[in-house]
């Protein structure tokens, strides 16, 4: 169970919350419940007292290293200039090089940004791939801004921080708000800026990078193939079949519409989709494709019920669909609900009606400590973001191997190595849920924090 920092003492488990207070104390945190930083550290450091790590873990682990907070002017269309604030967090490198995405949306903010940089740490530890925990972002919003001024706002920030990213040393990835794209004008900045000019080693600086200029194969869908391979994977345990599964998906960005997309290959429904112009329900199951292509012309799925475009077979790709309220969206009856949109958005209230037996977290911290504990007690298990949305940075991790040796792999060869990796972690979570008798949550967080204990247990801290 997760608690919150002030919290803290009236978690059931009095024997492990009972260290937790000090360390709040001895690194100064604000005594707010709902701040997601002191969220995150709560849960990792309940994990942490779990599997016994030291004092000095814990403590290191509970602040990130490095932050870096930068303001930078851009130009805008209009020709006036725009001030804009970014950032870039790096949490822990005791694995590997600082990794993690780059988000760019009006609610960035350094709490935020750091509790994400920690979760960066744990998904990598927890899925053994030899990389370290970051995120960054900048505070605006692409969808009020034209190709030309997202480009301006990319490069300029590249500049801002290009002194603390480098391809061995941090290598951001696409979030909320960024893509291929971005991430091809941030390579090509830093890359233009490196003393050595004669290579193109500083492309390696970010992954997720279009193919064309040596992304992966299978980057762009990893994270949603990553839910699904986890899903696979464990649904036969919670009695449910793939085939013919209702499915509600919170969120069609990339996340989400990849999950979609496969999961309705594989027979499943998608009944009902959110995204941040509203909700619809179909429950004949939509047809996952053709709201993507809407949702890729239209920048959302609001309008789609009435689009009625003819398939090849004569289908109309909106027959069925029927736009519901938000409390209806939750309230539809699923098997599996995929939150894949921002953190924070099922509190107490949405877990007491969301009516869904498995909750597979394609974003990173959608389900607030309180969310969690009323979840829990309604019996719902929730496969937790640094599992089910590890796929990303699997490949992420996959693009650098391949940059680094020159070589480029097919995509069935990505796919086999990604799911691999999931199916991997996935076991490690269960096995870890059996050793400690906790939550999924936190039994992901133990075996993460298990690998990073024996990581510093072997280095030791310098001096
Ligand atoms: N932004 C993604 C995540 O939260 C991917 C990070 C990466 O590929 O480095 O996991």
């Amino acid at each position: 169970m997760s608690t919150t920092a002030t919290n803290a003492s009236t978690d059931a488990n009095q024997a492990s919350t009972a260290a937790w207070d000090p360390i709040f104390d001895e690194l100064n945190f604000p005594k707010d419940p709902d701040n997601m930083y002191a969220q995150t550290v709560a849960t990792m450091l309940h994990g942490a007292e779990v599997v016994g790590l030291r004092h000095r873990v814990k403590i290191i682990l509970a602040q990130p290293k490095n932050e870096l907070m930068v303001h930078f002017p851009v130009k805008m269309n209009d020709g006036h200039h725009h001030l804009f604030k970014g950032y870039r967090v790096q949490h822990n490198n005791a694995l590997g090089p600082f990794k993690g995405g780059l988000r760019f949306h009006p609610d960035v903010h350094l709490d935020d940004v750091k509790s994400l940089a920690l979760m960066m740490t744990l998904k990598c530890a927890l899925v053994r791939i030899p990389l370290g925990g970051a995120k960054g972002g900048v505070k605006c919003n692409p969808r009020e801004m034209s190709v030309d001024e997202l480009e301006r706002v990319a490069r300029r920030f590249t500049s801002a921080i290009q002194h603390v990213i480098g391809p061995d040393y941090d290598i951001p990835a696409p979030d909320v708000g960024t893509n291929a794209q971005v991430m091809a004008w941030i390579a090509d900045t830093y890359q233009m800026s490196t003393n050595d000019r004669t290579s193109t080693d500083g492309m390696r600086v970010v992954t997720g990078k279009p193919v064309e200029i040596g992304g992966s194969l299978g980057r762009n869908k990893a994270t949603g193939q990553g839910v699904v391979d986890v899903l696979v994977e464990m649904l036969p345990a919670f009695g449910i079949p793939i085939e013919d599964m209702r499915v509600s998906v919170q969120g069609w960005g990339n996340v989400g519409s990849w999950a979609g997309r496969i999961l309705q290959k594989l027979g499943a429904k998608i009944v009902a989709v959110m995204d941040h112009s509203g909700c619809l329900l179909n429950e004949d199951g939509f047809d996952t494709e053709a709201l993507t292509a809407y949702c890729q012309e239209h920048g959302s799925i609001a309008g789609f019920e009435k689009a009625h475009k003819t398939t090849g077979s004569g289908k109309d790709t909106s027959k069925g669909a029927q736009p519901i309220s938000l409390e209806d969206f939750y309230k539809t009856r699923v098997d599996v609900f995929i939150p894949a949109a921002l953190e924070q958005m099922i509190k107490a209230e949405e877990a007491s009606y969301i009516n869904c037996r498995v909750i597979a977290e394609g974003a990173n911290g959608p389900v607030t400590p309180e969310g969690d504990e009323v979840l829990e007690k309604r019996g719902i298990h929730c496969i937790p973001d640094i599992l089910a949305n590890a796929g990303g940075v699997t490949v992420s991790y996959f693009e650098w191997v391949q940059n680094k040796t020159y070589h480029m792999w097919d995509e069935e060869r990505v796919d086999a190595e990604l799911n691999r990796i999931m199916v991997m972690a996935a076991r490690r979570t269960l096995v870890a849920k059996q050793k400690y008798d906790v939550p999924m949550r936190q039994a992901a967080y133990c075996s993460a924090l298990e690998h990073l204990g024996a990581v510093y247990r072997v280095r030791g801290i310098f001096p």
